[in-house]
């Protein structure tokens, strides 16, 4: 009986295909050679390593534009390609070190070496003046697990000091947060924001190599560079005076300073009820800022749908990257960003050709979206959602991408924050028919689900979907799959090394993974069905 149920429930699975889907439908539209030409260009040095603002935005957009209007898409922000994206770009040059005092004693750190701070203000003249330190173990409040790091401190016009990542990252309880698997507490944007909602004049995290996800250097890199925001003039919001990173031992240093035993401190911060600890130290340092206000832009095109055109599926990437700066050993100076993510921005423009190609039109409308000033803090697409083109109700889902497979075939398809929403599904049936399967992330610690375009999309309650390359090597298998992507972390992200080398790359993989992609946002053209979050999803009350 069991069985002949099963039997049956998968007949109906399979023969359930949404009106007007064909599952070929469209797949001859993608090639190796056709990706290879929009990467190879957008990652060329012409293009300047991208950053808005720049001369390397300019080419970008008009090339983005154009073959936009090639393949044939329309306008997608009423009669234009573009979404001006209003946002400030804020300089800060802080002084060269933060003094410490602790009684009659005091020390100096220095920037750069033992410290990373910026601003997020705009006013000439940034200082902490004799402030106070106030260490806040995780500097998290989370209601939902009875977790408050301020609980009875007074942070207010102080300056906190954090630890970064969330309690139950290295606790082995899965059911503290959510075990090694990084929650949005764990990000250091929440950090920031929170240190704001408390009204704490700054903040700076404890970094950490294995928590944090990446080495200092990814935080030294952001030293003396000009970052964007986006621009809130005549909007009241509250931002913190000074926000950062300081080393570890660094850190130490002020442990020591305040009399705090630093393993004991540490691990009491770990256990709900900690509270925090005021240091007995004030710093001094300063910053001079220079603000200068400008448009970036989101690229957007569209092809309407034929039944049901005011629902949307949106596939978005980000077409920014770092632009020109710190050279690297060789002397190279331009960070082409080939990987992160003219490969996404090119894939972007493979699975609009492929969807007008079509021989059934989707009934729902399909929506191109390449945003700004993802490396900045996902501004583009933080615009977007605050000023959606099309509204979020009628957004039916998001399919982002950040860093196409330049490694060869894979079986899997790794699928980022696993068990989020209802599109896995739609990923993991279309895998199948492509004799493919699903993976979990690899390394859950480092929070990718909140690093990326889709989060913002996400935080609207919009169900989101972001994959990113498998590791099951389809001749070399899986450590040679892992190997891959830690050979990139450590050599290539974020580096002037991230260039489009055809000796090192192999699109073939890419391809198969826009095919599913392709497959999946086919799918959902052709339904009538409005994918969900899944139960436990810290999105779905926002749907
Ligand atoms: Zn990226």
């Amino acid at each position: 009986m069991k069985n002949y149920l099963l039997l049956i429930s998968l007949i109906t699975f399979f023969s359930c295909q949404p009106d007007g889907f064909v599952r070929e439908d469209g797949l001859d539209a993608f090639s190796v050679s056709s990706l290879e030409t929009h990467l190879k260009k957008i990652a060329s040095d012409e293009f300047q390593g991208r950053l808005p603002f720049s001369e390397g935005e300019r080419i970008t957009l008009a090339y983005l534009e154009e073959t936009f209007r090639n393949i044939g898409l329309e306008p997608g922000n009423g009669n234009s390609y573009l979404q001006e994206v209003p946002m400030v770009e804020i300089t800060a040059t802080p002084a060269p070190s933060m003094t410490v005092q602790s009684g009659k004693r005091s020390f100096t750190l220095e920037g750069f070496k033992d410290y990373v701070i910026w601003t997020e203000r705009t006013d000439e003249k940034i200082e902490l003046k004799n402030d106070d330190l106030i260490f806040c173990g995780f500097g998290i409040v989370a209601p939902e697990y009875n977790w408050n790091d301020f609980a009875g401190a007074d942070v207010k016009d102080k300056v906190i000091v954090v630890m970064v990542n969330d309690p139950g990252f290295g606790s082995d309880d899965n059911t503290l947060f959510k075990g090694n698997t990084m929650t949005y507490y764990g990000r250091w944007t929440y950090k920031f924001e929170e240190a704001a909602r408390q009204g704490a004049k700054g903040v700076l995290i404890i970094h950490d190599d294995v928590p944090a996800g990446y080495g200092f250097w990814v935080v030294q890199n952001n030293w003396n560079a000009p970052r964007l925001y986006l621009d809130e003039r005549g909007k009241n919001i509250y931002h913190c005076a000074t926000v950062g990173w300081v080393t570890q031992s660094a850190a130490r240093k002020l442990f020591e300073a305040a009399g705090m035993n630093w393993a004991e401190t540490l691990t009491a911060a770990r256990k709900p009820g900690f509270t925090a600890k005021p240091m007995n130290l004030k710093i001094s340092t300063s910053l001079s800022v220079k603000a200068r206000y400008d448009k970036s832009h989101n690229v957007i095109g569209k092809i309407t749908g034929s039944k049901a055109p005011d629902e949307y599926i949106i596939y978005s990437t980000h077409w920014d990257h770092l632009g020109i700066g710190k050279p690297d050993a060789e002397g190279d100076s331009i960070y082409n960003g080939a990987l992160d993510n003219a490969s996404g921005t090119a894939g972007l423009l493979e699975l609009a050709k492929a969807f007008k190609s079509m021989k059934a039109k989707p009934h729902r409308t399909l929506v191109f979206l390449a945003v700004t000033a993802e490396e900045q803090g996902l501004w583009g697409s933080e615009y977007y959602a605050r000023n959606p083109v099309y509204p979020k109700e009628k957004t039916v889902a998001n399919i982002n991408m950040d860093g196409l497979n330049p490694y060869g075939k894979m079986k899997d398809i790794v699928v980022v924050g696993m068990g989020q929403s209802e599109l896995e599904d739609y990923l993991q049936t279309e895998a199948e028919a492509m004799g493919r399967y699903l993976s979990p992330e690899p390394n859950p610690v480092a929070g990718y689900y909140f690093r990326s375009d889709h989060f913002c999309f996400a935080r609207i309650g919009i169900p989101a979907l972001y994959t990113n390359t498998g590791i099951d090597h389809i001749e070399k298998g899986k450590e040679y799959g892992k190997q891959l992507q830690d050979e990139y972390v450590a050599k290539y992200y974020h580096k002037p090394s991230d260039e489009y080398d055809p000796a090192r790359w192999n699109l073939e993989g890419a391809v198969d993974d826009l095919k599913l992609l392709f497959n999946v946002g086919k799918r959902l053209a052709f339904e009538k069905t409005w994918p969900q979050w899944k139960e436990g999803s810290e999105f779905k009350a926002a749907r």
